[in-house]
């Protein structure tokens, strides 16, 4: 992998390549293995690194509780001091004052805060670099899933901000919320599921979100879920054109197998250590009941139209 170069040609310090996506849309496995090439670290989702009983509960999926871990222990103490409980009470007022979807549409909510702002970035650049020095990487993937935090953190100076959409049939996203998944952390383990005109609602609010602000990223790519099923090499190596960089040629069995990672509150897939299993996942074709889908393309099908997932 080459040094990826910014707008003016110099080489950027650091690349973030920010996968934004609905839930369950297959952005673990994407982001997994765009962290699989060399000079690249998967990170998980930092944007909720801030929100309420997040740390330090929350379990790297290297298995340990997130300050005991290699990484993100060293990470921490780093952008937040020894004063962690208060140093993260403070980032998340920031964050939730200067980073939210109103922020970015009604500027006028945005007034009187711009130091506010200027103290949220710099700890956020803080973080993207701290990481960089604890894992030496050049190219940082975050699924993060605010497009709000995405306009923000864009803005850092520091920063080679680019944004990979990733959707996925609204149909095959709702059957994959009515099938139970497992979160756990250090206190235990909790079951989430959703009807599927909620996950559909869901859907819905968060790929409008992201065509609202599309217009804000300098740099935006949509890949759908189901061509990267499909074709995950070439997808895969559109992805690093768009990146910037340049990386040697690698089999998708190499890129697929088991490596220890360290990675932050993404889906509970990024517990899996063995290898990773890229597939179209196309159950809900069969299990699917009629009723559902009708409800779920009722209320998604402009942007299914879109992404042309009707006809
Ligand atoms: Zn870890």
């Amino acid at each position: 992998m080459t040094m990826p170069t910014g707008e003016s040609g110099r080489p950027a310090s650091l690349t973030v390549v920010n996968v934004l996506s609905a839930g369950r849309s297959g952005s673990t496995v994407l982001a997994t293995l765009l962290g699989q090439f060399r000079g690249a670290f998967y990170a998980g989702e930092l944007q909720p690194l801030w929100g309420p009983a997040w740390l330090p509960d929350e379990l790297c999926s290297c298995g340990q509780p997130v300050l005991r871990c290699p990484i993100w222990g060293s990470v921490l103490k780093d952008v937040l001091g020894d004063e962690v409980g208060a140093a993260i009470l403070r980032l998340r007022r920031l964050r939730d004052r200067t980073a939210r979807a109103r922020h970015v549409l009604l500027p006028r909510c945005f007034a009187g805060r711009a130091q506010e702002a200027a103290e949220f970035l710099a700890a956020t650049a803080r973080l993207y670099l701290a990481i960089q020095r604890a894992t030496g990487c050049r190219v940082i993937v975050d699924t993060s899933k605010w497009p709000s935090y995405s306009v923000v953190a864009g803005r850092i100076a520091e920063l080679d901000w680019r944004v990979v959409h990733l959707v996925r049939d609204p149909r095959a996203v709702a059957f994959s919320w009515g099938r139970p998944k497992r979160w756990k952390n250090a206190q235990g383990e909790q079951v989430v599921r959703l009807p599927p005109h909620q996950a559909a609602y869901y859907w819905l609010v968060q790929n409008g979100l992201i065509e609202a602000f599309r217009s804000r990223f300098a740099h935006y790519a949509r890949v759908r879920y189901e061509d990267f099923a499909a074709e995950p090499q070439a997808v895969l190596s559109s992805l690093l054109d768009f990146i910037g960089v340049s990386a040697e040629p690698v089999s998708l069995e190499m890129l697929t197998q088991a490596r220890e990672r360290h990675i932050l509150g993404a889906n509970p897939d990024r517990f899996t250590t063995g290898a990773i299993a890229v597939r179209p996942d196309d159950e809900w074709r069969q299990r699917m009941s009629r009723a559902a889908r009708w409800a779920v393309t009722a209320i998604t099908w402009p942007l299914m139209r879109r992404y042309g997932y009707l006809g």
